[in-house]
């Protein structure tokens, strides 16, 4: 089978389409043939070398993942060959405390997928069958591959850690991304009012017609005294931070008495300073989210066949050295409207 090998990360990375040998299932285990796999900003930050911890050598990137199942193992009743498939982006053990109580996502003994073990970027791959969430048989298996990550992800940030209701406002930041343009549908679909954050003019049409009620072109990042102003000074009850530390100030800026201030992008790295009177004056939270559990990822698939959201793809390119520098230019620079995939 042909996967796309990273040989040594870097600006640009050093990538080889390989062809491997199938890989052998263990009993629990499910050969996958790949529709479609997203590329995450993770992938990038692997590529470039900015994320190493953890990194399997000569690492097969990406875990937003669908496909169709071709072979199950042995022990595996979950699933048969002929299933379409979407995975979260974890191998969990099932037996941790984690695995037991639905936060599966954060298994103990979990392996992230393109990350500490073998991903998607590949015409098939190895998945223990609990990385996987079976598909209805009508849905689009390349739309499927953004179900886990970026919009389970969303779902995960707004409705569950953010606690997001029907008339409160949300500020979706860095909304034209992967993550942003599935979390603008959704805090849409929650019923809330959407401001969204940009720091491109040409995406503001796009980004009404998923649902902002209001769209922050903010080249600079100043968009905090911007969401004040739209909300009559009172504030957002949720702010989703999917920039990171750049952002920090402003989305603090942002947030309302008793709001939700939820990470999830660090695209930046480094710290930033809050005196915790500020929190504990404003009666705010801090939450930070990374991954999505299976039970999330059904209700994704949910509002996804309901009709409420769709995945926004901006890109599909092939499978191959070329396509995927394609893909790390795309992200690193011109920064496209949702998400590029990766078609075998
Ligand atoms: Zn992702
Ligand atoms: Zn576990």
């Amino acid at each position: 089978m042909k996967a796309l090998v990273l040989e040594a990360p870097g600006d640009p990375p050093r990538l080889a389409l390989r062809t491997l040998p199938h890989p052998s299932l263990g009993p629990h285990d499910v050969l996958v043939k790949v529709s479609a796999c997203g590329v995450c900003y993770h992938d990038i930050l692997v590529m470039r070398g900015t994320l190493r911890r953890g990194v399997k050598p000569q690492v097969v990137l990406g875990h937003e993942i669908a496909g169709t199942v071709e072979e199950v193992g042995q022990l595996v009743f979950s699933l048969a060959p002929g299933d379409k498939v979407v995975s979260i982006l974890t191998e969990p053990c099932g037996w941790c405390l984690r695995c037991t109580t639905g936060r599966e996502h954060r298994c103990i003994r979990g392996l992230g997928i393109g990350h500490g073990g073998d991903g998607g970027f590949a015409e098939y791959v190895k998945l223990h069958e609990l990385a996987l969430v079976r598909l209805p048989p009508e849905v689009d298996t390349v739309e499927a591959s953004l179900l886990a990550c970026p919009l389970g992800v969303a779902l995960h940030a707004l409705r569950d850690a953010g606690g997001l209701k029907a008339g409160e406002t949300a500020l979706i930041t860095g909304a034209g991304g992967g993550v942003g343009t599935h979390a603008v549908q959704v805090a849409r679909a929650l019923g809330a009012r959407v401001l969204a954050e940009t720091t491109s003019p040409h995406k503001e049409g796009a980004l009404r017609s998923l649902g902002a009620d209001q769209v922050l072109v903010t080249p600079d990042l100043a968009f905090g005294d911007l969401a004040l102003a739209f909300t009559e000074e009172v504030g957002c009850d949720v702010v989703l931070n999917l920039i990171g530390t750049e952002a920090f100030g402003e989305c603090w800026k942002a947030l309302a008495q008793f709001g939700r201030l939820v990470l999830v992008g660090e695209l930046g790295g480094g710290s930033v300073s809050l005196a915790p009177a500020e929190v504990i004056f404003r009666d705010a939270r801090i939450i930070g989210v990374s991954g999505v559990s299976r039970a999330q990822v059904a209700d994704s698939v949910r509002l996804v066949q309901g009709g409420r959201i769709r995945p926004v793809i901006a890109q599909r390119l092939p499978l191959s050295v070329e396509g995927a520098l394609e893909a790390y230019r795309l992200l690193t620079q011109e920064r496209p409207l949702g998400r590029v995939v990766l078609v075998p």
